[in-house]
């Protein structure tokens, strides 16, 4: 039932809008007229034809990509990508610039590292475990990619500006802030996201790619890793995961439709961390553990006093109707992912408890 959803902070697989699984809900058993379920018709039907061929045109609108770019839908999460970008883009003589600003940063260098790749981690914000984004790095002239995280699901930290890199072009893992807000699409040869945090359902991953990156993919590599091969037949050289693509679709049609396009949702993200972080800054009870500068508008983490209290805080929220608010076991403390489907509604009614909770153990 409708009146039994809480709100939910989960890092991800995280909250969809709620009209979107309405209008899944609604079609599930009968698809745009088909008398098939989406999960039942083919991927080579004129239904499907549409759904992808809409969720690629409203990707490129909304992120006002121009031609030189391909949208593809690939399967093995943000993290086949690690493994992916250098195997297609970094020939035996090339190397590839890297900055560590966490665990998903590190575990696309340890990627790129097995396969014997040319990397340079140029920066790295380890010495403070992970807690702010470096500034002031030194790109290497001749690396054919820069690789950043553009948002930090797990450490709460997200680049504000992506880095001055010379030209280089920027591949980004924006699986947990991609349609958070605009971009200056010039400085980015290829971004990639796992549909999970804020997009969809588990399932698909998102793959932007420049013509000229793509252009470096090898031929020597098995067809199912390499971009051409799904750039050459929009994204279905196999079955693609058709359900999850659907949702993507339908997320991107609440964005641009019901939302009103990126300006107002990144305003709207603005408003929604502004809300939490203003607890955070104006007590002594909660302490925020990114760096003021570089926190992320999507992971809001925090700690309490101490783990006892932590761990009261996340049982008493769950009785309030408020779920997935404990951190990733990693870090410990607390975290609430408030990706675009968050309604502003949730993060008040996070923003009334945890003001409650503090006047009752501060
Ligand atoms: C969740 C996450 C990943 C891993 O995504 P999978 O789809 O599970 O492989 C990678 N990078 C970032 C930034 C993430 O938040």
């Amino acid at each position: 039932m409708k009146a039994d959803r809480i709100h939910n902070f989960n890092a991800g697989p995280a909250a969809l809008p709620l009209p979107v699984l309405e209008e899944i809900q609604e079609s599930f058993l009968n698809f745009a007229g088909s008398g098939m379920s989406v999960t039942e018709i083919s991927h080579r039907s004129k239904w499907f034809d549409d759904v992808i061929n809409d969720a690629v045109a409203r990707t490129k609108r909304i992120l006002k990509l121009d031609d030189r770019f391909h949208v593809l839908f690939l399967q093995g999460g943000a993290s086949l990508q690690f493994c992916m970008a250098p195997m297609n883009l970094l020939g035996a003589d090339d190397s590839a610039d890297y900055v560590n600003t966490g665990t998903w940063s590190t575990k696309a260098i340890k990627e790129a590292e097995i396969q014997g790749k040319s990397i340079n981690v140029v920066a790295s914000s380890e010495d403070r475990n992970f807690s702010y984004i470096p500034r002031s790095i030194a790109f290497n002239a001749e690396a054919v990619y820069a690789h950043i995280t553009s948002n930090n699901t797990i450490k709460g930290t997200q680049w504000a500006q992506f880095p001055e890199t010379g030209g280089v072009p920027i591949v980004s893992d924006m699986s947990s802030d991609i349609f958070s807000r605009q971009l200056d699409v010039e400085k980015f040869g290829m971004i990639y996201a796992g549909a999970q945090k804020n997009m969809g359902p588990a399932g698909v991953c998102l793959v932007i790619i420049r013509d000229d990156l793509l252009a470096r993919t090898p031929g020597e590599i098995p067809s199912m890793l390499r971009y051409t091969t799904y750039a050459e037949k929009n994204s279905m050289y196999n079955t693609p995961p058709c359900f999850a693509i659907y949702t993507v679709q339908l997320v991107l049609k609440w964005l641009e439709e019901t939302i009103g396009g990126l300006g107002k949702m990144a305003a709207l993200n603005h408003k929604k961390a502004g809300l939490i972080y203003d607890i955070i800054d104006q007590s002594g009870f909660y302490r925020g553990t990114a760096e003021k500068e570089s926190r992320s508008l999507m992971n809001v983490t925090f700690r309490l006093p101490n783990t006892d209290l932590e761990k009261t805080f996340v049982a008493e929220a769950t009785e309030n109707g408020m779920g997935g608010l404990k951190g990733h076991r990693s870090v410990g403390g607390c975290r609430a992912s408030i990706y675009n489907p968050t309604p502003l509604a949730a993060v008040a009614a996070l923003v009334d408890f945890m003001k409650a909770f503090e006047r009752k153990n501060g």
